[in-house]
């Protein structure tokens, strides 16, 4: 093995293997194994949830708050289809307390 191989040996965070880093990214942590590669890959997605935890949150609002305009829009369109049956409604409403002051 030469100098070059011994300086940019490490030890992988996961299994503690000794491994040489890929020439294209020496600042890899992991040994080359799937189990290894696979562990750092979830730790990662862990570790960026954990720095954008509004992620997910910011994702869920936008789709409540696009549920509330849907419903607000069918509420509103239903209201003016009946709008005839809440205008009797008032009215007889109106009529039952007017005769029940008398
Ligand atoms: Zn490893």
């Amino acid at each position: 093995m030469s100098n070059y191989h011994l300086k940019k040996m490490k030890v992988c965070m996961i299994c503690g293997a000794i491994f040489i880093p890929n020439k294209y990214h020496p600042s890899q942590k992991v040994c080359s194994s799937f189990k290894c590669r696979h562990i750092r890959q979830l730790l990662s997605q862990k570790e960026w949830r954990e720095k954008n935890p509004d992620y997910f949150c910011y994702k869920d609002k936008k789709e409540k708050d696009l549920w509330a305009k849907k419903r607000y829009l069918y509420l509103k369109k239903w209201r003016e289809k009946h709008r005839e049956y809440f205008v009797q409604y008032r009215e007889t409403k109106n009529k039952t307390n007017r005769e029940n002051k008398i």
